[in-house]
């Protein structure tokens, strides 16, 4: 890294250079916080209330082991210690002195998975108050605090305590991959974080202090150790816990620890900068390689595609993003752009699914998209957060288009629309495939939790003269911008209408620029690389106090730059009528295959609306009504249509959104591609 610091000086001096570093130079995007938005939306906050009602109340008590058993993994779990597996338990052992007993509830992550719950259940208190589940919460805290507290140095992972004590952070022949002591950590940090921001309170975040600082005193260049996290996340945590005492350094001695923030940075950099260094094989510094499979078989700055376990290679592409904000590092800016290049032009299902592999839960090669593919809810959900910083670093609307396509499709899928069950695998065709009630390695419910409660701070972003619109969803966000205070409202029946209407509210006029995303599938874009192709017409509408206005575009973003006043109105038209959606040529796992989407939403056939669906073919022109049925799945817009099956027969078929599939007894069998009659 060290021979990157000149193109930072040659910018430095000069404007020269300026047009050959990246976009992300001129300008980038900061997310609201989330007490600056509100969401009233007729299509999430329905949602919302069931996941801050149900959901999160849910994961905590399964967490605490108080689950129904539905699964082979589960009940073998019990068979072999005789009770459901309590998360907390394993704190209360630590915390009692014990170690070294060769006993642990569930897999060595649980920490990590109570801690990123508690980040989910933070931002859910930041927009929502509500006593009781903060009530909870810091009884758990205490649970965590107690068990930090028997260490010294400050050291916490139950499972490495409670089994094998001498291989912290997988040292001395353990290893890191498997017992995920850095992962936690940084999940413990990040649950720190959002919990004070949520609550002004310091307890879990003085724990994560004592954490980062005794990672920063041992790992790093020789002589500490060859250390990095075996599961990819740490890294953007560790940033953020440096930004945090930045930006609020009257903190510090609140901590009961010293704070010594540019070490959080440079920890931050170190795990990022180690990958692929695996030592000396004759040093003190040698570590065995994590290989592909956790980034780490060459450096991260050398790797030009996006490989190896998904929710790992998105965690750790989002935090090496969030370090190029910060830096401006401009090898880490090309890496990204790679990685994001890859994964969404030649690696991303139709849904936002990414990792086509069970095997190691693993990206497959380019254009490899079949539809049996596993597509782990958190690699989708870690692939939103990679997309949802590169817009932040390049300002440029496609990245939130691969957002949203994650969110309204693989990221709402994973969770029942009872709030309570979850799938794991998202696959584009299945039978008998069923939300379960808990799992043996329960990491997508956590990661849900995380996304759907920072998802209200991405609807708008601002720079320095700007406001974005990124996402349709009715709510208010109130922007500082440039010393004003401006609130954008916006009232919408998106995803199932396609009209917005973006009100400004600000105190005295003032001149600025509003980007309202265009989403590509819009204007016949489907995919920004032709992985998928779509032709929707036109339709796109922009108005302006309710005179229309020409679409005068900026990566991805319609840009208007007025004297805003009280009471203006943007109102967009996107056409959300239904829309066929092909595949690139190179895609021979779906050659011949065709799926309807409609705005962001993805359909899906389920044999219970079409009996013998696995016979059906679809024509490209297929004419297709599309309704609104209140009563149906909680309301959902269907697509009917007639078609053919494989024997000539004229059948009538009925597509329901994707993320609804399997959510009625007793259907589980579905599936998103058809074969295109005659091909
Ligand atoms: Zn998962």
């Amino acid at each position: 890294m060290i021979s990157l610091k000149k193109p930072l000086i040659v910018l430095a001096l000069g404007q020269l250079f300026f047009s050959v570093q990246s976009s992300a130079q001129e300008h980038t995007i900061h997310p609201l916080t989330l007490q600056s938005v509100k969401v009233n939306d007729s299509f999430w906050s329905p949602k919302i209330r069931v996941w801050n009602t149900v959901t999160v109340y849910d994961v905590l008590d399964k967490l605490e082991g108080k689950y129904e058993i539905d699964r082979p993994d589960t009940k073998a779990e019990k068979e072999r210690t005789g009770h459901t597996s309590d998360a907390f338990h394993n704190f209360d052992l630590v915390a009692q002195g014990k170690t070294n007993i060769g006993q642990h509830d569930g897999p060595p992550w649980y920490d990590g998975l109570v801690y990123e719950t508690i980040r989910g259940a933070a931002d859910i208190l930041a927009e929502y108050p509500d006593a009781k589940l903060e009530k909870k919460l810091d009884a758990y805290i205490d649970r965590i605090a107690a068990a930090q507290a028997v260490d010294p140095d400050g050291y916490l992972n139950t499972y490495t305590t409670l089994t094998r004590p001498k291989q912290r952070w997988g040292l001395n022949g353990g290893q890191d991959r498997w017992q995920h002591d850095v992962y936690n950590a940084g999940m413990l940090v990040d649950a720190g974080i959002h919990y004070y921001r949520a609550t002004g309170k310091t307890k879990l975040l003085s724990v994560s202090v004592k954490l980062s600082n005794y990672m920063y005193k041992v790992m790093g260049p020789a002589p500490k150790n060859n250390v990095i996290p075996g599961h990819g996340g740490p890294e953007e945590i560790e940033l953020r816990l440096y930004q945090l005492f930045k930006q609020h350094p009257e903190l510090k001695a609140k901590m009961g620890a010293p704070v010594h923030e540019q070490n959080y940075l440079t920890l931050a950099k170190y795990w990022i900068d180690d990958r692929g260094n695996h030592g000396n094989p004759d040093s003190t510094y040698k570590r065995a390689s994590d290989g592909s499979y956790n980034q780490d078989a060459i450096p991260v700055t050398q790797q030009t595609t996006i490989e190896g376990h998904a929710v790992r290679a998105t965690l750790l592409a989002s935090g090496v993003t969030a370090t190029a904000l910060e830096t401006k590092d401009p090898a880490y800016i090309k890496t990204v752009n790679n990685y994001w290049n890859n994964m969404i032009g030649k690696r991303m299902f139709i849904t936002g699914g990414e990792g086509a592999i069970a095997d190691d839960e693993r990206f497959g090669p380019d254009y490899f998209l079949p539809e049996h593919a596993y597509l782990e809810t958190c690699a989708s959900i870690g692939s939103g957060f990679f997309s949802e910083q590169m817009n932040e670093l390049e300002a440029d609307g496609k990245y939130m288009d691969e957002f949203e396509r994650v969110a309204y499709n693989n990221l709402l899928s994973g969770v029942s629309l009872s709030g309570d069950h979850y799938f794991y695998e998202n696959p584009l065709i299945a039978t008998d495939h069923n939300r379960w009630a808990w799992h043996g390695c329960p990491c997508c419910p956590p990661m849900i939790l995380k996304m759907v409660s920072a998802l209200p701070q991405y609807i708008y972003g601002y720079d320095d003269k700007r406001v974005y619109v990124n996402l349709f969803i009715g709510s208010e966000g109130k922007i500082k911008l440039d010393g004003s205070d401006i609130t954008l409202k916006q009232t919408t029946g998106y995803p199932w209408k396609g009209t917005t209407h973006i009100e400004v509210i600000t105190e005295k006029p003032k001149t600025f620029t509003m980007n309202v995303r265009i989403p590509g599938w819009a204007e016949n874009k489907e995919n920004p690389f032709d992985l998928y192709k779509s032709n929707v017409g036109s339709g796109v509408k922009l108005k302006v106090n309710g005179k229309e206005i020409a679409l005068n575009q900026v990566k991805g973003y319609a840009t208007i730059t007025r004297s805003w006043k009280k009471g203006d109105v943007v109102e967009l038209t996107l056409p959300v009528q239904p829309r066929i959606v092909s595949v690139n040529d190179q895609v021979k796992t779906i050659k011949g295959k065709i799926a309807i989407a409609a705005g962001p939403i993805v359909y899906g056939f389920e044999s219970l609306d079409n009996p013998g669906v696995q016979d059906y073919t679809l024509t490209a022109n297929t004419v297709m009504a599309i309704n609104y049925k209140p009563e149906l799945l909680n309301g959902v817009n269907v697509i009917t249509g007639e078609t053919t099956d494989k024997a000539g027969q004229q059948v009538k078929f009925t597509a329901i959104p994707f993320y609804s599939l399997g959510n009625r007894k007793p259907s589980t069998t579905y599936q998103v591609w058809m074969p295109e009659n005659g091909k």
